[in-house]
């Protein structure tokens, strides 16, 4: 095999494909397709997984989202602080309850929203905070919670890239009053087509979201809330369950090749590798890298990354730029008000990431072909190992 593709799922498949098939046949063969002991198990597992009395199945992660933001009654009027460098989604929501996302620059080494910014953020508006453990890495979970918990916030964590991750001793999304997770195919634990759920122990918090994704029905036929249909499915519920019991191995496969990355990346001049907090335990969703050279520089004649990028890609080397262009300087986000410079670092960081190939398949020689391909494009020539 000459290509090391960015992602590739058919290997997992490979590996779990015919317990994945028998299980999906009892379903189709049994009817029941929506609700029934599938989904309730599933749920059960994953609390139990994450370390939390409620679990919620929901269609995507972004409905986690959205079911987490209304069961805290987040609205209009509100603002909801959270990170420019994530995937639209954690903002989208906040927006798409009516509320105002509030942008905190982020910390580069991390990738992550930058703690030490975040109380001159909050106003009397500010409702909830909502981080994001971005490619996988916690934030801390520590000083956050303190922060929240001294002006009376609500947590949401975006646990989408994070699942398996922990803060010390706690799971990510056991911690804030609600944590978010997407089962599409590209996360840690990815269902077969979309799918999420909504974490907490809060038992009232988790039977509005149960309710509101039931289009708030409250008994059969019975409505309390405008809600909405966002149900996890029974045959995404039984794949998940099968791949719930992998899931510690192949985050173990995926913190195996964060560190050989780290060990033969961070000695390649402009480089820079990133940082996993002491605390933290990471899941590694994106092995993502940034190009810092002087070649980085805001530069007219076309983006550096960019070029090596191309460059990877004519080797047979996949990468992926998560993500380009940080959120308060989106077209949708032009009435925030929000100008170039102003987040600085989030913005130096869209202009020198790449995410380079990680699934917990990818064989030490793909791994290898990756980091030296990657060297040779930086220093032509230069074939010190
Ligand atoms: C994937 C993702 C989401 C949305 O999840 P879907 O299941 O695709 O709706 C939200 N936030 C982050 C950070 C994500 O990576």
């Amino acid at each position: 095999m000459n290509n090391v593709p960015p992602l590739d799922l058919s290997r997992q498949y490979a590996q779990i494909g015919e317990e994945i098939a028998a299980a999906v046949q009892k379903i189709l063969a049994s009817g029941a397709y929506i609700g029934g002991p599938a989904v309730k198990t599933f749920e059960q597992e994953f609390a139990s997984y994450i370390g939390v009395s409620d679990c919620v199945g929901c269609n995507s992660g972004t409905d986690a989202l959205i079911l987490a933001l209304r069961a805290l009654k987040i609205g209009p009027g509100d603002e909801v602080i959270t990170t420019p460098f994530t995937f639209f989604a954690s903002a989208e929501t906040i927006s798409a309850v009516g509320a105002t996302p509030v942008f905190v620059d982020i910390d580069a080494g991390t990738f992550n929203m930058d703690v030490d910014r975040l109380e001159a953020a909050i106003t009397e508006k500010t409702k909830a905070i909502m981080p994001v453990h971005i490619f996988g890495q916690p934030i801390d979970m520590t000083r956050l919670t303190e922060i929240a918990t001294r002006h009376n916030l609500a947590v949401i964590e975006d646990c989408a890239q994070s699942v398996g991750a922990q803060w010390q001793s706690q799971k990510v999304g056991s911690i804030g009053h609600i944590g978010c997770f997407s089962f599409y195919p590209t996360k840690n634990l990815g269902a077969c087509g979309d799918g999420g759920a909504a974490t907490t122990n809060d038992p009232a918090l988790a039977a509005t979201m149960r309710m509101l994704k039931e289009h708030g029905q409250s008994s059969r036929y019975f409505y309390e809330e405008i809600g909405c249909n966002s149900r996890l499915d029974a045959l995404q519920a039984v794949i998940l369950s099968i791949k719930l019991r992998y899931l510690d191995s192949w985050n173990a496969q995926r913190r195996e090749k964060a560190a050989v990355y780290g060990e033969f990346l961070s000695r390649v001049p402009g480089v820079a590798v990133p940082k996993e907090l002491p605390l933290a335990k990471g899941v590694w969703n994106q092995y993502t890298i940034r190009l810092t050279g002087p070649e980085s520089a805001p530069n007219p004649s076309g983006n550096f990354r960019d070029s090596v990028r191309a460059k990877l890609q004519e080797c047979g080397i996949g990468s992926m730029v998560y993500y380009p262009l940080p959120l308060h300087l989106q077209p949708v986000y032009n009435s925030l008000g929000y100008v170039a410079g102003q987040l600085p670092a989030a913005e130096q960081v869209c202009r020198e990431v790449l995410s380079l190939p990680m699934f917990p398949e990818l064989s030490r020689d793909q791994q290898e072909r990756a980091i030296y391909g990657l060297k040779d494009c930086l220093a032509p020539g230069d074939r010190i190992r």
